[in-house]
């Protein structure tokens, strides 16, 4: 067994770049003062970062390799939630230098894994001593100017989409092993192109609320459609967060072509209304509860 404390910033990432051997859109990878990488042709370059941090999005007794996995996992899911495709990762980590190697090992192969899986190279990184353990990772991404869904173009009219199911995720350990939505991403930016996107990291009725917000619109929900995870309510799926499913919004002359695709699990969810009538959930008497973007939910 390797302690860390032996072994140094230089091995880790040097094992790191063991683990994950880079395509030609690297000119140059993990070794020298920064990454050189081919700029995109004729298409926008993306960005994003997500920090993951012990005892708050996982605990000592999650396995290494799902934290690793889940770091990158959640940067992916951004750039689909854009409509782009993910490039180059950078990753750094803040570690004891207790840690038994085998775990940090564990990790970075849990990164690994996902990037041979999502075609992403990991072209540095850093480490530093900390408390608690850290990870953050940053990913490009590439997407072409008409591709880019933002939260702000919903349209009165248009139809509310959401794929998989919701709720439940961090009990279940969806959290930990969910695959990032970029084929459903890329089937609708090419064949039905959403007014608005977002992934749902908080619970649907912040994410959707953040659309809302952008777009100033508002939107019905309709309760009994919300697809829910296996031991999910509504008020899990509303709340919960960490599902990681793409939120969307069509025009209903397009919904009602998606609407009968059979490739992708994807529900339709509720329609955008004007911002004036608000955000409300409407049951299937019709009998309407105004929604909250900060408690989820609120009785009249
Ligand atoms: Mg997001």
């Amino acid at each position: 067994m390797v302690k860390l404390t032996y072994l140094g910033e230089f091995g880790l990432i040097e094992r790191l770049s063991r683990l994950c051997p880079c395509s030609n859109a690297v000119i140059k990878g993990i070794g020298d003062d920064t990454a050189v990488l081919r700029s995109p042709v004729k298409k926008q370059l993306l960005l994003t970062t997500d920090m993951l941090v012990e005892n708050v999005h996982f605990t000592r007794k999650t396995k290494g390799f799902l934290i690793g996995r889940k770091a990158l996992a959640c940067n992916i899911s951004d750039i689909a939630a854009m409509g782009g495709i993910p490039k180059s990762a950078v990753v750094s980590l803040g570690i004891s230098g207790r840690e038994d190697s085998r775990f940090v090992d564990e990790v970075y192969r849990g990164i690994g894994a996902l990037a041979k899986e999502f075609k992403v190279d990991i072209v540095g990184g850093d480490t530093v001593k900390t408390h608690q353990l850290i990870i953050n990772i940053a990913l490009t991404g590439e997407a072409s100017m008409r591709d880019i869904v933002y939260r702000s173009g919903a349209k009165v009219g248009d139809k509310i989409f959401v794929t998989g199911e919701l709720g439940n995720s961090l009990k279940s350990g969806h959290h930990l092993t969910f695959t990032p939505r970029l084929a459903e991403s890329q089937f609708l930016v090419k064949k039905y192109p959403p007014h608005s996107m977002i992934d749902i990291s908080d619970g649907l009725i912040a994410d959707l609320g953040h659309i809302l917000k952008q777009s100033k619109v508002g939107a019905c929900l309709y309760e009994d459609q919300i697809p829910l995870r296996k031991g999910a309510r509504v008020a899990d799926a509303f709340k919960d967060g960490e599902d990681f499913e793409l939120l969307f919004t069509l025009p209903p002359d397009k919904a009602s072509l998606l609407r009968r695709q059979k490739k992708f699990n994807m529900t339709e969810i509720g329609e955008i209304v004007p911002a004036a009538q608000g955000y409300f959930l409407m049951d299937d008497n019709g009998r309407k509860e105004s929604l909250n973007t900060s408690t989820g939910y609120q009785h009249f």
